[in-house]
């Protein structure tokens, strides 16, 4: 049989392939595009995630072009108030913190795994179903060239909208929440930006129903600029697509703020805005020897920056689920989703949650102030010990060293 067939190469898919191969397992990715559109701009990758990246042998070609900002710093939309500064350390954790341009992210995926003799691309076809055969499966490939092809097992990485989450799961084409809320983004060139918005930390402005984040990319080449905006029900249900938007549609609902964030989103080139949209979390991740991965299996809010980031975790947790398992597929792929359920729900729920936070209006907005400018620094960073602190499962994969100092 032609070994473990992966559906998708994005981020999850093609770290799914790396982490498969790296404990000797033979992958062919199936990928429905004709090839990969880096969509979006810049990607936060927290440590949990870095550090399966370094194992996947990514992270030293991520880094040239990588910033490692020193800290979260988080301001008052409306007078650029420092509401708190989360410093940001590579020791707590035993990995670094960065922020990549997603397209540097893709390609350094994407060589890595061109350049693994265990892995074989396919692009332009996708996997449009699966039905059971033996113990293993068997694909209806898309495309060009349609047909079925064999395969040990199948790790469905096709993303929101995935086909096969929807086969697995019985539910309808679209049964994503809205959140009403967008992201529209940009990429600020850095002759046009100011020195406070080059600086190597990553910001966040926190107002009434919107907040923006900014952090530098590509090396301090860009400024990667993300402003999100309660829509309520003018925001459709069920995408995530992008598409084009009006600069002064963004200029108009900042136009309170203070001085330095709307003079950055001036500078904007261009914006694409996304529907922001996730869904409740599935009681079934598995069919056998087809499980899901990603964006498919738990699709989120991007407010602690965690979509990529958990799509990397589950592909270290299922290549070491399937290295420990004596050949059987559907049971490395039960144990690999059983470890994975309550830890992407929990991040599912808390990203939705941090939106509503983000977004709270007085005198809710002055109590949260309050609360973050007296935690104290020792207590802000150790609240993001649960989720940059990677799982065991992810430890014991990436074999990293533990955290020069722990996590308390
Ligand atoms: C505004 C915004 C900001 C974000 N910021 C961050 C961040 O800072 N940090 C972070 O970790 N995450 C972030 N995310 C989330 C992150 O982008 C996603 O969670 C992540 O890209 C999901 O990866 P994936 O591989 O699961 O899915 P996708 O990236 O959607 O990839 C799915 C792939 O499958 C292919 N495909 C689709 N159907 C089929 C099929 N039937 N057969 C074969 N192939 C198919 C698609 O063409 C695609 O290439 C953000 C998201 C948004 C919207």
């Amino acid at each position: 049989m032609a070994g473990i067939a992966v559906a998708g190469a994005g981020i999850g898919g093609l770290s799914a392939a790396l982490a498969l191969a790296s404990v000797g397992r033979t992958v062919t990715v199936h990928e429905r595009a004709e090839a990969l559109e880096p969509v979006g701009a810049g990607v936060q990758l927290s440590p949990n995630a870095c550090l399966v990246l370094d194992r996947l042998g990514v992270l030293e070609a991520l880094r040239p072009a990588a910033v490692a900002p020193g800290e979260v710093l988080i301001r008052r939309g409306r007078d650029a108030a420092v509401l708190a500064r989360i410093p940001l350390s590579a020791s707590r954790y035993g990995a670094p913190f960065l922020v990549v341009l997603r397209a540097d992210l893709q390609s350094a995926l994407l060589a890595r795994a061109a350049a693994e003799p265990a892995i074989t691309l396919s692009f332009g076809g996708g996997v449009s179903a699966y039905a059971a055969q033996g113990r293993g499966v068997r694909l209806t490939l898309g495309g060009p060239n349609p047909g079925t092809a064999a395969a040990e097992g199948l790790v469905a990485a096709d993303g929101i909208r995935s086909a096969i989450r929807r086969q697995m799961t019985g539910s309808s084409a679209d049964d994503t929440r809205t959140s009403g809320r967008s992201a529209w983004r940009s990429l600020v060139p850095a002759a046009a930006a100011e020195a406070d918005a080059l600086a190597h930390r990553s910001n966040l402005w926190l107002g009434r129903r919107a907040h923006l984040v900014h952090y530098p990319v590509a090396g301090g080449a860009f400024v990667n600029l993300v402003a999100i905006i309660d829509e309520g029900s003018t925001a459709q249900s069920g995408a995530s697509w992008s598409e084009p938007a009006a600069a002064e549609a963004v200029e108009r609902r900042f136009a309170g703020w203070a001085a330095p964030a709307r003079r950055l989103i001036a500078a904007a080139p261009g914006w694409r805005k996304w529907r922001l949209a996730d869904r409740a979390p599935l009681a079934r991740w598995t069919d056998g020897a087809v499980a899901l991965l990603g964006d498919a299996a738990h699709p989120m809010l991007p407010f602690l920056a965690q979509g990529a980031a958990q799509a990397i975790e589950d592909a270290a947790v299922l290549a070491d689920a399937v290295a420990g398992s004596s050949g059987d597929l559907a049971a490395a792929f039960s144990t690999y989703a059983e470890a994975r359920r309550a830890r992407t729900a929990r991040v599912q729920a808390q990203s939705r949650r941090q939106g509503d936070v983000y977004h709270l209006g007085p005198p809710a907005s002055t109590m949260r102030d309050l609360v973050m400018s007296r935690l104290g620094r020792d207590r802000l960073v150790a609240r993001y010990d649960w989720l940059y602190d990677p799982p065991a499962a992810v430890r014991r994969f990436a074999g990293g060293p533990p955290p020069a100092t722990a996590p308390g």
